[in-house]
């Protein structure tokens, strides 16, 4: 069996540092945003550029938050990709404002920035787009499309962290960056977190008090909050797993280097990298008509995979209220049915890449 992420492979390669850093945390009987949920903003502050950073309680809280932090509502509109999981327009969405989807880029699956300023209209506030699969999303068009129109960019930063768009990491450009550290993602924790990144003092002090009931100071309260904070016992681990973090992406940019190799000369597309930015390969995402036959046979031979995503967000019935209908983003609608997640963590082993891309090739060349 070959799984899609092994979470213990890396655990086990740490594991006298996480199990360390996780009694520390129990014996000092603080659990909620203590020294470590501290230390670690800083960390991720340095890390990725910026000159703030505030723990919360997941990504999708991040981008909740980071959203109502800038001020976005009722009566707004953001702009968005349908090609994500869902909790990056749920988060528009539960601030009261509306989640307007332009269709993505065929041969990156990020938002296409050329189809952008079409869609602003005078309540347009914001653009959230995704760095999907760990590769940085057209920063500099969407930028300079938001200065000009006067809008705010939040980056959903939750499969890129350590990606870099011209030498600035993901989450450094835009108004507020978002990250999460749900387990499976690159700098994963063990259980939910997240952290807003930004270079606004004003936003990270609301983003603080938002995510404790509104409060700086205990007992007072400034407006309506949240409970949506980072424990110790994450941060700690986290912390940890920081300092590994760029070595384990480069582990994994050397997968993908191994996967694309084996790959070139089989009738499927490997992930394009766009000029200018690094992939940091949270999904290694290959597209092929013959998806399902594929998996179904890879799956049958011992080896996971996953489709990210099976429906894209506009089709949803969640958003059945938006009005969108099967043929209004058709890049999306295709790449639902024909993209493919092979097998990536940093552990994973060359051979064991070379073997799913034999069983790849034998089921598209139709030898098996
Ligand atoms: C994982 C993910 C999120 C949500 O993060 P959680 O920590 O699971 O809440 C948001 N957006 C994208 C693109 C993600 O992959």
């Amino acid at each position: 069996m070959i799984p899609l992420v092994d979470l213990r492979a890396q655990y086990h390669s740490i594991k006298d540092e996480i199990d360390e850093a996780v009694s520390q945390v129990i014996e000092s009987g603080q659990f909620i945003l203590g020294p470590n949920v501290k230390a670690l903003e800083k960390e991720i502050a340095a890390y990725c550029g910026t000159d703030h950073a505030v723990g919360v309680g997941s990504g999708t809280e991040a981008l909740h938050l980071s959203l109502l932090a800038l001020g976005i509502g009722e009566g707004d509109e953001v702009i968005t990709t349908p090609f994500t999981f869902v909790a990056t327009a749920e988060a528009i969405s539960q601030t009261g404002a509306r989640p307007v989807f332009v269709d993505i880029d065929p041969s990156t699956y990020n938002i296409d920035a050329s189809q952008i300023a079409e869609k602003i209209i005078p309540r347009t506030k914001a653009i959230l787009p995704v760095h999907l699969y760990g590769q940085p999303a057209d920063m500099e068009e969407i930028m300079a499309i938001a200065r000009k129109n006067d809008l705010l960019v939040v980056e959903d930063c939750a499969q890129a962290i350590g990606a870099e768009y011209r030498g600035r990491k993901v989450g450094s450009l835009g108004d507020a960056g978002c990250l999460s550290f749900f387990p499976s993602k690159n700098l994963g924790g063990y259980g939910d977190g997240g952290m807003v990144v930004t270079d606004n003092a004003e936003t990270a002090e609301k983003l603080r008090m938002l995510r404790t009931h509104g409060s700086l100071r205990k007992y007072y309260h400034s407006l309506l909050g949240f409970n949506s904070r980072l424990d110790e016992i994450q941060a700690a681990v986290l912390r940890v797993k920081l300092k590994y973090v760029d070595q384990w992406n480069g582990a994994r940019q050397g997968k993908a280097e191994i996967y694309n190799r084996l790959i070139a000369e089989l009738p499927l597309a490997r992930p394009a990298v766009s000029p200018e930015r690094t992939h940091v390969y949270n999904q290694y995402t290959i597209r092929v008509a013959e998806r399902d036959l594929l998996q179904e046979s890879l799956g049958r031979n011992g080896i996971s995979t996953a489709i990210y995503y099976p429906l894209p967000l506009h089709l949803q019935m969640v958003y059945e209220n938006l009005g969108y209908s099967v043929g209004s983003l058709p890049g999306s609608e295709r790449g639902s049915r024909e993209v493919l997640s092979l097998p990536m963590y940093p552990e994973l082993e060359d051979s064991q890449v070379e073997h799913i891309v034999d069983v790849i090739g034998s089921v598209l060349l139709g030898t098996h």
